[in-house]
């Protein structure tokens, strides 16, 4: 355990979600075991090989009870997998040689079985061959089970946080991130990911401060560690001194008070100051967030990332289920345009129902994801397209294909759209025949050829998030490599401006719903070169709308042109944090 008297330690990471959070540690960590190391006397033999008797048996009990819920959740392939994990377990040579280490060396089963397990690990991570390197990962799974039988040390579980904590874990998925308790969790550190990892754009949009790619955090902190996040900096500090809460109080109550002039702020339109409408609409990832959407401002919603509802669920949400969480976004909106993005799952988005298989992609960001899982599996795809025409029959609601590559794909999918209409028709159910369909542009492909994609488009989203992680080559989930990620890069703006003329010349609308959009710094440019709407995280839309309602568009488009012939990413960034400044220095 970790006194508050233990001297303080900061550590930097990626300022991932905004805010400040001081609290106890709940570690998830999937880190090694701690394994204890002693010496035993001669006569602990017997007692030692029955404890790895006894901790085979019972690891052997965990798989297999794994194996069986894969095997009626998701089907026979997929429970397959842990046959691998049995047959590490029973491997003779493995366990005798962990065996005949203890004896010859006097040491403690767990060490020993720590120390033969990792010389395979290593062994068959040098093998130049994917498969081989797979069991790697296999014996590592299977140790950590045999190890946290043999001390009895358990890895936690995320609904096992009992108390409001600060999550510590090495990694969050989104469907981990889509079961988080908004009221046990205060602020969330990872060791890997970026600003536009799923994960972080949930607790973006749940409120909670975060702060990623903090390298080994998870050893650096102890259970019950007592540490405050700031999410605007990306700072962890454990053990805060008494000065550095003194300090980073003032900091919240600061933040706090800008927070609520600027929520006041945008109860007004969004125009710029010489008159210009810009849209400014909200991301959500469940209907319920549309109250706060609206609560902060919003135009309406620019992408309701539906896949969230079949996250978690162990099965595919009915085509009634869907209909009643699309048509409560869409009440809730009123007359407001409320965007649904159909499935897009793959990436770093699983589900677990039957349909989706896990197996592992060497690359699931161009693997099979999003329109690609659709157009395979039609009768899914098909009963979410009814859904949302129905739920239309109910307000402004437009619908959007995630991940199109090219004309052919979008035709597939209208063509599909054209199929639920007319199924629809002849059932005598009400839907918005004129429903606006929109297309996001979000590989380099689409952007290149976005001419190809203005028939059978009523309008373009940009999604950057992705757009840019492919133009640039970058991971989106990657810390290693985050500060590539620039949305200033000339080839970025390039593309936009693009995405941009080529949606001027076919008389389609043009929004943008990556995570820049909610970039203060950064909308001014995104509106200069020719944006209509902008769509974020709720809780960022403030800021934004005070920086629209402070600009005048001839400005904005001065700044574009500018940056358009400026090479340098960082030198345009610079310039666009000076304005910035200068804005919101005058915030009363
Ligand atoms: C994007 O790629 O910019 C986007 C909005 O979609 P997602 O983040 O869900 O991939
Ligand atoms: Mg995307």
């Amino acid at each position: 355990m970790e006194s508050r008297e233990a001297h303080e330690r900061i550590y930097s990471g990626i300022a991932a979600s905004p805010g400040i959070a001081h609290g106890k540690v709940f570690l998830a960590s999937r880190n090694e075991v701690a394994v204890p190391r002693y010496t035993i006397v001669k006569s602990a033999i017997a007692s030692e090989t029955a404890r790895l008797d006894d901790a085979i048996v019972k690891t052997r009990r965990d798989i297999q009870s794994i194996q069986e819920e894969i095997r009626s959740s998701i089907g026979e392939d997929e429970a397959r997998i842990f046959d691998a994990h049995l047959l590490v377990l029973e491997d003779q040579a493995l366990v005798g040689e962990a065996l005949r280490d203890m004896e010859s060396s006097l040491c403690n089963i767990e060490s020993a079985v720590w120390d033969v397990g990792h010389r395979y690990i290593e062994a068959f991570d040098r093998i130049d061959d994917e498969y081989l390197r797979e069991r790697a990962s296999d014996i590592r799974d299977v140790m950590r089970r045999l190890l946290s039988n043999l001390t009895g040390q358990r890895i936690p579980q995320l609904d096992e946080i009992a108390e409001p904590s600060i999550l510590v874990a090495n990694d969050v998925t989104p469907s981990d991130s889509a079961s988080i308790d908004r009221e046990k969790v205060l602020g969330l550190v990872t060791e890997v990911g970026s600003k536009t990892s799923h994960a972080v754009i949930v607790a973006r949009s749940m409120n909670i401060p975060a702060v990623v790619g903090v390298a080994e955090v998870c050893s650096q902190v102890s259970r019950e560690a007592v540490v405050l996040i700031d999410g605007y900096d990306g700072k962890v500090i454990v053990n805060p001194s008494e000065d550095t809460l003194f300090k980073y109080g003032n900091l919240r109550d600061k933040r706090r008070s800008r927070e609520k002039r600027l929520i006041a702020y945008s109860k007004a339109a969004s125009l710029t100051r010489d008159g210009h409408p810009v849209q400014l609409m909200a991301n959500i990832e469940r209907a319920d967030e549309a109250e706060r959407a609206l609560e902060m401002g919003a135009d309406g919603i620019g992408l309701f990332r539906s896949e969230y509802l079949f996250m978690g669920l162990g099965s595919l949400p009915s085509e009634e289920e869907q209909f009643e969480a699309y048509r409560a976004a869409v009440v809730a909106m009123g007359d407001r345009p409320v965007v649904i993005r159909t499935l897009d799952l793959g990436g770093d988005k699983v589900a677990d129902f039957a349909e989706m298989p896990v197996y592992r992609e060497a690359n699931p960001f161009l693997g099979y994801r999003a329109i690609r899982f659709c157009l395979d599996h039609q009768a899914i795809f098909k009963s979410q397209l009814r859904a949302i025409l129905r739920a239309s029959a109910f307000g402004d609601a437009r619908l959007m294909y995630p991940m199109i590559s090219g004309a052919s794909e979008l035709n597939q999918a209208n063509a599909l759209l054209d199929e639920a209409k007319s199924e629809l028709r002849s059932e005598g159910q009400a839907f918005n025949e004129d429903i606006s369909v929109g297309t996001m542009i979000e590989i380099p492909s689409a952007a290149i050829a976005a001419d190809t994609l203005v028939e059978g488009s009523a309008f373009f989203s940009i999604g950057t998030n992705d757009l840019i992680q492919y133009l640039i080559a970058v991971d989106r989930l990657n810390d290693r490599v985050a500060d590539l990620y620039d949305p200033t890069h000339p080839a970025v703006l390039r593309t936009l401006d693009m995405i941009v003329s080529a949606a001027r010349k076919g008389g389609v609308g043009v929004s943008l719903c990556g995570e820049v959009a909610g970039d203060p710094v950064i909308a001014p440019l995104l509106i200069g070169l020719g944006v209509e709407a902008l769509s974020m995280s709720p809780n960022l839309l403030p800021n934004v709308k005070y920086v629209v309602q402070n600009m005048d568009l001839s400005e904005a488009k001065e700044i574009a042109a500018m940056a358009l012939e400026e090479p340098s990413g960082a030198i345009i960034h610079d310039r666009l944090v000076d304005l910035y400044k200068a804005r919101m220095d005058q915030l009363q």
